[in-house]
């Protein structure tokens, strides 16, 4: 859809730069670079900015030197060909960029993982073993009248959050968005967005992130009654904590929001538990929901296609020809640390900051021409942007939505998912 005052932009673009994927934006694709001129953020700006801009001189690359498409995969063909096992990274993708990634590791008998993982697996295995309560995008804008937010202050993960979701000019029911109460745990947050448009401030709930288990287990025994030790846990006075509780159980609908790369790694999974806790005990006489932030750099994206394909989350291991999922020793940062890995292919056409690991290993890394390299890589074929270059689908935090995403500008340049194919016809025949 184009405006017809300005016809070179186009509106209601969905944005796939986090897993928010604000579906408003307005771009104009008059210049070299995509130019967000309505709604987005800075990182919508940025992005568009860069992964956007059109670039003729983009060429596969072996060893540095210029080769054509079809030589590029050839090359990457016979390094998969001499793997044993081969690591598939990096995967921030649409949804087509997932499928042509499982078709190639599936081919080459390798192990799929996320640049996201390290946290996102352990968030998953929580939910995986107890299960657990998330809400909706929709649900938070609607019905929440009390939004505590653990460990984040949600514009770092996702920036528009707050303009989005929370202060909204209207919801669906008697809800005024402007009277809800917005509480934050943890020290170091952002928290200018949490003040309502009529200037209230939020509740800090301010101490080291590394507590959070004690302050989650101290809200834990306060819902369930029990007695707690000491006149400030935390250094926050005892009378605040048992309000929040209070106030937790008087809310007609309040939802936990909290991002699992906020948490220090090795308590992601202690967080989520007294999270899944609190919602738990809540339900049971009001209703209350967990909103993990997820879904940047495709995670949610890359996660649903491998669920769909596999049965699996990702680490998984094609190696045997059937699935193995063993997420700890699946991890591809491990198996490259200790030598179990000896190919690394990186696929990303979403985020070109995050460099592939310097590993040692022959690598081959499909991604945008302006990816972000600490070394030649043995092949490097420069792809599209999809919701730039070419359409697609990418999933939303909340899951309940698989947004379209619409080619704004063409590019000479493949699709991840392409190039991917490409690779997985050529090592058949390498094979065959
Ligand atoms: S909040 Fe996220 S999805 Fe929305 S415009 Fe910014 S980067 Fe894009």
């Amino acid at each position: 859809m184009t405006n017809e005052a300005t016809p070179t932009v186009v509106a209601e673009v969905a944005c796939p730069l986090c897993g928010h994927a604000c579906d408003d934006l307005g771009v104009d694709t008059a210049g070299a670079a995509l130019a967000v001129v309505a709604n987005g953020c800075e990182r919508a700006r940025q992005g568009f900015a860069r992964l956007g801009v059109i670039s003729p001189a983009a060429t596969p690359r072996i060893d540095g030197r210029q080769a054509s498409l079809d030589e590029a995969c050839a090359e990457a063909a016979r390094i998969l060909a001499a793997s044993a096992q081969p690591v598939f990274g990096g995967m921030a993708l649409d949804v087509g960029g997932a499928r042509g990634a499982m078709e190639l590791a599936d081919a080459a008998g390798g192990v799929i993982d996320h640049m996201n993982n390290e946290f996102g697996w352990r968030a998953s295995r929580v939910v995986q073993d107890g299960g657990g309560i998330n809400t909706t995008l929709a649900e938070v804008k609607n019905r929440a009248d009390l939004i505590v937010l653990v460990g984040t202050d949600a514009v770092s993960a996702q920036p528009r959050f707050f303009e989005r979701c929370v202060w909204v000019q209207e919801t669906m029911f008697d809800l005024q968005p402007a009277s809800r109460r917005i509480v934050y745990l943890g020290a170091g947050l952002d928290t200018a967005p949490g003040h309502s448009p009529d200037g209230r401030a939020p509740d800090v709930f301010e101490f080291d992130l590394n507590r959070m288990p004690e302050a989650l287990s101290l809200l834990n025994a306060l819902l369930a009654r029990q007695p707690v030790a000491g006149e400030a846990p935390l250094g926050i006075a005892l009378a605040r904590w048992q309000e929040l509780a209070e106030a937790l159980r008087a809310a007609k609908y309040s939802v936990i929001v909290w991002a699992a790369p906020a948490f220090e790694l090795s308590q992601v999974d202690l967080n989520v538990s007294a999270i899944v806790g609190i919602v738990r005990k809540l339900n049971t006489t009001t209703r209350c929901n967990s909103l993990p932030l997820a879904g940047n750099d495709g995670d949610l994206s890359m996660g649903a296609v491998h669920i769909w394909q596999t049965g699996f989350p990702m680490r998984t291991s094609y190696a045997s020809g059937t699935p193995q999922f063993d997420p700890v020793h699946n991890g591809i940062d491990r198996l490259l640390a200790t030598g179990e890995a000896d190919a690394l292919v990186w696929i990303s056409s979403l985020n070109d900051r995050v460099a592939p690991p310097a590993c040692g290993v022959p690598t081959v890394v499909i991604a945008p021409p302006s990816q972000q390299l600490d070394a030649e890589p043995r092949v490097f074929i420069p792809v599209a942007t999809p919701g730039m270059h070419h359409s697609g689908h990418f999933v939303r935090t909340d899951k309940v939505v698989t947004l379209p995403l619409r080619a704004l500008r063409a590019s000479s340049l493949p699709a991840a998912g392409q190039v991917a194919a490409m690779i997985a016809a050529r090592l058949g025949e390498v094979k065959a």
